[in-house]
């Protein structure tokens, strides 16, 4: 609003009345009819006018002698209406005339005569800065020029008061109507005590008016305080009471610059928009959002590693390697360093924890928790959100969850990064490097906030199954940390230290259940398969609930042996058959690992008389095609010292994967695969209870493979006696283990071992 002009000279300008409109000194507002008729004021375009606020034509002229009038030159008449500048106020004397405008005479009003004792000025001042700051720490006061103090406080009553509040205004001054309606929301008892320093802060402002530096705070004070309080007289259900909740909140969330704008702006619609409109409720949501959203970091306490340390022991056992990783990685992002702008990775099969030992650094460490699903998103919209004139338009994934958290500062879980969908055109993955990387996560977009929101205070953590299915970019920013299983004995571990204590509180029960570690093994080895304890915890749950019902029933409570526990979870599921049954010639138990963990893998081996050649079939990989060629030429080579006939190889060569295998395995089955040929060539059978996994040279030799503890897992839940591991992956074997490990470094070592 452009400065108003000097204010005119006439003494006595024509009186004109506005219908149930205000126009107090210091605005410069455009009216159109009903509240003014233009042709009245045609031929003073330039000149001075009084105007007054009226409900009816009849008031004039005859009512306004003795009410106020507000002195205003006509700015301008055009097609958008009347165009007036408000410059001070009088007091009508007398009015006559037949119609408008209306002769009229007037006397200049003294505002300091008006405004009466005032209170303690400075002591207002204090008290109003006081409550402010409790409110919301010290803000800056809003600038504004000294010249237009007037102006500043009309705007204030405007944007806070109701018409009634306007005219009186017009009738008693700008301060007196804001006193007014202060004491009007005193009475309310939400905002008692905010209204009546409010009152206060008016009533200096009255006696302030000479000294434009403190009407200027004051008024800054003011509007803070009325704004921040939502005190528009709301009535619930109607279109002000949105918006007014809405400016509430938004300012209570202290948006950064241009989330204000946008609020501003938003608001500003709302309020000309009718609640009919199809697009209110598109902004009011947007602006729920934007009210919801965490825009400030609060100041965490520095990290107490001990702390994290000991909450990582409570909750979870075992886990040694992993849990000192996790504190590791925390210091040196403490410290700062470059790698602290990596990103801490879980990696492992389900129910392993990884989810929970997030969600404990959390805990300890202050931040609340938001989990985002990263599993089948494919669209980066998902991540970022679509544009708000979407039909339905939402805030991304990563939006939604600091809403969730509602704390800058959180712990975000981005869950399974590996099941992000990678192949179509738009896909997420860039816009979660964008997220992942400091330089860029400040001013991250989400299309449909369409502001930028600042996630660098956010802790990001990711979790992941299968490493191999992130794409190479984005591995580069993860600090890895692998969980691979845990054995039968850790999981006995778990299940009485965690898993039982927690399920016996969950269903109620007075004691936990009574259940041996022998007991558990069995429920562990005859009811579950996985690398992690989900299942098992669900078996437990199940004990948990018969329990529970029987309790109730007031049945009499058997011990838990085999055959309790076989009534409640049925016949024993996996049978340890591996060991007892025969294979034949030209089978034997490789290893693989998946993102769910390790598992057994038979190799099946056949020479016929066929069409020679060498046939794999099978899901394989040019790797495996590989190993098996050079078993092949190992078997020729070697031939005498295996007792076998070398012309057999000539024939056909059929090598078959029955279980879906990954092409990364190839090479690290080239012990089984060796195995599986040697035996097929020989009619030797390869031992039931053996597994085995290792890459091999031309020459024999062994080499170390990756997944060692996920695989021997998997050979363990099998029930198989033995397994066969390169020696140099020593340092990756898991003690407490049920099986044996046998350390090879050259095929000559495995004849002896693996057939019978
Ligand atoms: P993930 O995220 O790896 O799929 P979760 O974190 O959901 O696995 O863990 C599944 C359940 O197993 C949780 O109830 C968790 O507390 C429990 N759990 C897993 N590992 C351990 C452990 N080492 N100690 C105690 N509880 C564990």
């Amino acid at each position: 609003m452009p400065a108003p002009k000097a204010a005119p000279t006439e003494e006595n300008p024509p009186l004109v009345g506005l219908h149930e409109e205000t126009l107090l000194p210091g605005e410069r507002r455009t009216f159109t009819s009903p509240a003014i008729d233009p042709a009245v004021l045609a031929a003073l375009v330039g000149k001075a006018v009084a105007v007054v606020t009226i409900t009816s034509p009849i008031e004039l002229p005859g009512l306004a002698s003795g009410r106020c009038a507000t002195i205003a030159s006509v700015a301008s008449i055009g097609a958008e209406g009347v165009v007036l500048e408000g410059h001070r106020r009088v007091r009508v004397v007398s009015a006559r005339g037949a119609a408008a405008p209306f002769a009229a005479t007037f006397t200049p009003i003294d505002p300091a005569a008006e405004a009466g004792a005032a209170g303690q000025v400075a002591a207002t001042v204090r008290t109003a800065r006081d409550l402010l700051a409790a409110l919301d720490g010290a803000r800056p006061l809003v600038p504004i020029d000294p010249g237009r103090v007037e102006l500043a406080l009309a705007e204030l009553l405007r944007a806070v008061g109701s018409p009634e509040d306007l005219r009186r205004a017009q009738e008693s001054g700008v301060t007196d109507a804001l006193a007014a309606l202060a004491k009007r929301l005193r009475a309310s008892q939400d905002h008692a005590a905010a209204s009546h320093q409010l009152e206060g802060a008016v009533a200096a402002s009255v006696k302030a008016a000479a000294d434009p530096e403190l009407m200027r705070r004051l008024w800054s004070q003011c509007v803070e305080l009325m704004r921040r309080l939502d005190l528009y007289d709301p009535t619930p259900g109607s279109e002000e009471n949105d918006v007014a909740r809405l400016q509430r909140r938004l300012m209570q969330a202290g948006l950064p610059r241009e989330a204000k704008e946008t609020a501003k702006r938003e608001l500003r619609l709302l309020r000309q928009m009718e609640t009919k409109n199809h697009d209110y409720p598109t902004y009011v949501l947007h602006l729920e959002w934007m009210a919801k959203l965490p825009w400030h970091p609060e100041t965490l306490p520095s990290p107490d590693l001990d702390k994290v340390s000991a909450a990582l022991e409570r909750e979870h056992s075992g886990l040694g390697k992993v849990k000192t990783r996790i504190l590791e990685y925390l210091a040196v992002r403490q410290l700062g360093g470059r790698a602290a702008s990596t990103v801490l990775c879980i990696a492992g099969p389900p129910g392993v924890g990884k989810t929970t030992i997030a969600r404990a650094v959390a805990g300890a460490l202050g931040r609340r928790f938001a989990r985002v699903a990263l599993g089948g998103i494919h669209d980066e919209a998902e991540l970022r959100g679509h544009r708000i004139t979407f039909t339905a338009a939402q805030p991304g994934r990563i939006v939604q969850a600091m809403a969730h958290a509602g704390q800058a500062t959180a712990l975000l879980l981005l869950d399974e990064i590996d099941k992000l969908g990678t192949d179509t055109a738009r896909s997420p993955t860039g816009a979660l490097l964008e997220i992942l990387d400091p330089e860029q996560h400040s001013t991250f977009r989400d299309h449909y906030l369409g502001v930028p929101y600042d996630l660098s205070n956010v802790l990001f953590v990711c979790t992941a199954n299968d490493l191999h299915g992130i794409h190479p970019i984005l591995r580069d920013r993860l600090e890895i940390v692998e969980l691979e299983g845990y054995s039968e004995r850790e999981k006995v571990q778990i299940a009485r230290d965690h898993l039982l204590p927690r399920l016996a509180t969950d269903h109620a029960l007075p004691a936990p259940l009574e259940l041996p570690d022998e007991t558990l093994a069995h429920i562990v080895t005859g009811y579950t398969r996985e690398p992690g304890v989900r299942e098992l915890n669900r078996q437990l749950a199940a004990l948990h609930r018969d329990r529970a019902l029987a309790l109730v029933r007031k049945a009499p409570v058997a011990s838990l042996d085999a055959a309790e526990i076989e009534r409640v979870l049925g016949p024993v599921r996996f049978i340890h058959r591996a060991a007892d049954t025969n294979l034949p010639a030209g089978l034997a138990y490789g290893l693989s690992v998946s993102g769910d963990g390790g598992r057994l893998l038979p190799i099946e081996a056949l020479v016929t008389t066929g069409q020679p050649g060498l046939q794999i079939t099978g899901r394989i990989g040019d790797v495996m095609q590989e190993s098996a060629r050079a078993v092949l030429s190992y078997l020729r080579h070697h031939a005498a010292e295996l007792s076998i006939d070398p012309s057999r190889l000539d024939g056909a060569v059929h090598v078959h994967l029955p279980e879906g295998a990954i092409p990364k395995d190839g090479p690290s089955a080239g012990v089984a695969l060796f195995v599986a040929l040697l035996s097929a060539v020989s009619g030797r059978k390869a031992r039931a209870d053996v597994a085995m996994t290792g890459e091999i040279t031309l020459h024999g030799r062994i080499l170390p493979v990756g997944g060692v503890k996920a695989k021997v897992l998997a050979a363990e839940r099998a029930g198989l006696r033995t397994v066969l591991v390169p020696d140099e992956n020593r340092p990756d074997v898991p003690t407490g283990l049920q099986c044996t490990i046998q350390y090879v470094h050259h095929l000559a070592q495995i004849p002896s071992i693996t057939l019978e």
